[in-house]
């Protein structure tokens, strides 16, 4: 806004200056205005036959102007007294041909042929209006004729000067000129300099447009016939003809790169370019019009291309383009200086040196205010870029953080702040692969009391007693010879870890305890001692179980499993203390069984699919089911989880999944029938992924179920892609391609990487159940899962909670702006039969029509 000021103060300052200008340019020794009569003639009439005419008649306005006429008209005027020296003016220098006859008492005294047909070089004066000096003498009467022919407008502004008042005249209007040309052509050069150095293509447009409006007023006003080319008056012709459409092109190419009208106004942006494209068919037009038609056509476009420029600027401005305030005052002034200037030769302003000049000092103040936009542009666009890139690193350093927060919270248990099942696991991992050639002692304690406590003193104070537990433990275990820690920050090293609410787990380097078996004797005794708690001694009866590694197994999962099978035996639960035993480890005979009996189980179809719901937030209406394994008409029940993890580790995964997704379909159909157009969700294997022709069989599977297609949606899990993560994510996107939706499972409950998943191409991300729980006690719960919400939807997931079991939590969920919800609340998992029974009670409690 302040270049707006002084713009103004500028144009104040040029105004004032206006009266001395004046009074120089329109000195009063011009000679007064002859009266004119005219006639229409042809021009090889002899000067004798046309004095004779009776025809003449007197001419009205002061110039004679007839508009596009081709035909030659004659101008006659007597010259009363004056000084010897004079000159005739026609400051029109576009007309083709004019003739000058000087009369002295009737008698022919001189003949002068000008025009802008005829090379510079003739004429009487070198000057771009048509200058024709004579002499008279006193006591003679003088009359002048002039005969004029030309093809574009016919005006003759005639008049007649003393001979010195002339040039004086002429000197000032020059350097007045001269400076405007200058202001062109400085901006010209200062903006090509610009250009060259930032290569923005708006500074070349300004550059050409200038350019453009500079060599069309030149061209009018004949300088550059003057100067460029004297000889050759069919070029000047030519470039009169071609200055008007190609001013037009670059006035217009200059506003849309300027005001960016490809983004804001399409469709004026579009009609701009029609105009572009006329105007430069005008410009080759001009080779095979007549002058006539090419003149007018250019015109016609110029008009038509400037009353849209007109239009558009406030438009704009209105519509909070910030360039357009710029653009709209600078385009203004041309139009006010043109009107002036236009209003002064229809003689409806005084001529004075505003109204003379107002076309100039117009387009003068346009091209400065310009210049100071288009540098004001620069700088906004710099800030602007400046401005997102911090803003970016900003989001980076958010995103960051909450990667790290919900990285610890992955790998921590949130009630003890010990590290997790995880966390243990991927120690022990990392020790065995590390170090592979030394004995590792892995154990795990169990609470066996504290089922009992929790039935008398409830749920808070076992928490309580948890916590204390732990703390307890791990300063215990801490000083046990051989221990290992299993995480070591800057300020402390951890030694326990918690592996469900009721058992931790730790682990000896196996060679100490052979060498200092009075140590780790005392170490348990210490564990065993009760918890003084609210001034009761309460015994939490710890039950420990040891599997050694190489002995009883080489892998972590084994490890820990047979350290819990140690821990459960009668040994374990008789003296504290138990060392696996292979002998006595029923689960690998009874596991054999079962997997037979689940291969059976799937040959013979007697394995089930239930359905639970997914309700949207909150709208509260069913948006789809997930399906989940069950094993009916079993004396003991197998839960979902340990079948898969059956089926994995068996190879049966693949003909489960694949029996999972056709009796998916089957379900959808009798949904569908039943009027429940709803998806289905199906759980994927880490392992399916790696079958080579997995994604093959479901797009098969798929295309052969079309009213089913992009209905069935693949669940997977977060931990499971981080396995194989390349080949995961090949596998996935070619689903994804096939137009299978992809949603990931289980997001929280292990360690990930972000930006691993942000390459998924998922829709859809389900928070963890561990991660909902809680929500409704612990702060820092809501804290990650308002996070993980606000940044899942920053990356264009839908948000789905899982484990929602009451109200609160889906209230709370609510208001953080999470987008489903999934769990007991609703119902648990329902058979097909039961589910759509559940669907038709709540649509008739609810009074709703059916979801769709
Ligand atoms: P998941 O995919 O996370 O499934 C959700 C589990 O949470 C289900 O356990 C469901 O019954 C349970 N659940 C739902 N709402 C609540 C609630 O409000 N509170 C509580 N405490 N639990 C709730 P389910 O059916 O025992 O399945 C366990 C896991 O087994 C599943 O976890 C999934 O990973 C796996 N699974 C189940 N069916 C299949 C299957 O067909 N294929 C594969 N590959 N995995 C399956
Ligand atoms: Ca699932
Ligand atoms: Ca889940």
């Amino acid at each position: 806004m302040r270049h707006i000021a002084l713009f103004f103060a500028l144009m104040g300052a040029m105004i004032t200056m206006a009266p001395e200008g004046q009074a120089e340019a329109t000195g009063s020794s011009r000679l007064p205005q002859p009266s004119i009569a005219f006639l229409e003639a042809p021009a090889d009439d002899d000067l004798s036959g046309v004095l004779a005419r009776p025809d003449w008649q007197p001419l009205a306005e002061a110039t004679p102007n007839f508009g596009y006429v081709t035909g030659h008209y004659w101008y006659r005027l007597s010259l009363p007294d004056g000084p010897p020296q004079q000159v005739l003016e026609i400051s029109y220098p576009q007309l083709d041909y004019v003739t000058f006859y000087l009369l002295a008492d009737g008698e022919l005294v001189e003949k002068v042929v000008t025009g802008d047909h005829l090379p510079f070089s003739e004429r009487p004066l070198y000057h771009p209006s048509f200058l024709v000096p004579y002499t008279v003498e006193p006591g003679v009467n003088y009359e002048i004729l002039l005969s004029v022919q030309t093809n574009g407008a016919h005006q003759v502004p005639i008049r007649l000067w003393e001979q010195n008042a002339l040039f004086d005249a002429l000197t000032t209007e020059d350097r007045l000129h001269s400076l405007y040309y200058g202001i062109l052509i400085t901006t010209i050069f200062f903006n090509l300099f610009i250009f060259l150095t930032l290569r923005e293509a708006t500074y070349l447009f300004y550059v050409l447009s200038t350019f453009g409006y500079l060599f069309l007023m030149a061209t009018l006003r004949g300088v550059t016939y003057q100067v460029f080319w004297p000889e050759s008056p069919w070029l000047h012709n030519q470039t009169m003809l071609m200055a008007v459409p190609v001013a037009v092109v670059f006035a217009l190419l200059f506003a849309r790169s300027f005001l960016k009208l490809s983004d804001r106004a399409p469709l004026t942006d579009r009609l701009l370019k029609v105009i572009i494209g006329l105007s430069l068919a005008a410009v080759l037009g001009t080779f095979v019009l007549d002058f006539n038609t090419s003149i007018k056509s250019s015109v016609a476009l110029a008009l038509s291309g400037f009353l849209v420029l007109t239009v558009v600027g406030p438009i704009q401005w209105a519509r909070r383009n910030p360039q357009a305030g710029y653009y709209t005052v600078a385009w203004a002034l041309l139009i006010v200086g043109t009107m002036l200037t236009a209003a002064n030769k229809y003689g409806l302003l005084p001529t004075n040196w505003l109204t003379t000049y107002g076309m100039q000092v117009g387009s003068g103040l346009e091209a400065i205010l310009l210049t100071i936009a288009l540098a004001k542009r620069l700088y906004n666009e710099r800030e602007e870029k400046l401005h997102a890139r911090e803003a970016e690193l900003r989001a980076m350093a958010a995103r960051r953080s909450a990667e790290l927060r919900l990285m610890d919270q992955a790998l921590h248990n949130p009630l003890t702040g010990l590290p997790n099942r995880t966390s243990f696991e991927m120690m022990i991992n990392d020790l065995i692969t590390r170090v592979p050639d030394r004995r590792y002692a892995i154990a795990v304690i169990h609470l066996s009391n504290l089922q009992a406590i929790t039935k008398t003193l409830g749920h808070r104070n076992t928490d309580r007693l948890i916590e204390l537990a732990s703390v307890r433990f791990n300063s215990i275990v801490r000083e046990l010879p051989g221990i290992l820690p299993i995480e070591t920050t800057e300020q402390r090293s951890v030694y326990l870890a918690s592996l469900e609410p009721s058992t931790f787990g730790f682990v000896v380097d196996a060679a100490m305890i052979g060498n200092a078996p009075r140590a780790i004797i005392q170490g348990l005794e210490e564990l065993r001692e009760p918890v003084d708690y609210l001034g009761m001694q309460l015994p939490l009866d710890p039950q420990i179980g040891t599997a050694i590694f190489p002995e009883h197994a080489q892998d972590t999962n084994s490890l820990i499993r047979r350290a819990h099978i140690a821990q459960g035996s009668n040994e374990a639960r008789d003296r504290g203390l138990a060392y696996y035993q292979p002998t006595r480890d029923s689960y690998s005979a009874d596991r054999l069984t079962l997997v037979s009996e689940l291969r059976k189980a799937l040959q013979n179809g007697e394995l089930a699919l239930h359905l639970q719901p997914k309700m949207a937030l909150p709208s509260r209406t069913i948006v789809g089911m997930e399906a989940l394994i069950r094993w009916p008409g079993r004396k003991t029940p197998i839960p979902a989880d340990v079948l898969i993890g059956i089926a994995e580790q068996t190879g049966l995964i693949k003909p489960l999944t694949r029996w999972v997704l056709e009796q998916s379909l089957a379900l959808r159909t009798r949904l569908v029938e039943q009027g429940w157009p709803l998806g289905i969700a199906v759980n994927i294997s880490p392992n399916n992924l790696r079958e080579p022709d997995f994604p093959m069989f479901v797009q098969r599977l798929m295309s052969s179920h079309h009213s089913h297609r992009g209905m069935i949606i693949l669940e997977v899990t977060e931990t499971s892609m981080m396995q194989d993560p390349a080949n995961s994510l090949k596998a996935l996107n070619s689903l994804h391609t096939a137009g299978i939706p992809v949603s990931i499972d289980d997001f929280g409950s292990g360690y990930s990487s972000l930006s691993y998943i942000k390459q998924l191409p998922a829709s859809e991300i389900k928070i963890d159940r561990s991660l909902i729980t809680d929500i409704g006690t612990h702060a820092g719960d809501r804290v990650i899962v308002q996070t993980t919400i606000d940044m899942c939807h920053s990356l264009g997931y839908k948000v789905v909670a899982e484990g929602v079991e009451d109200e609160t939590t889906a209230a709370l969920l609510e208001s953080m702006g999470c987008d489903m919800i999934q769990g007991y609340l609703l119902t648990p998992p329902l058979p097909l039969e039961k589910l759509l029974v559940w669907l038709s009670d709540r649509a008739t409690a609810e009074g709703k029509r059916k979801v769709v």
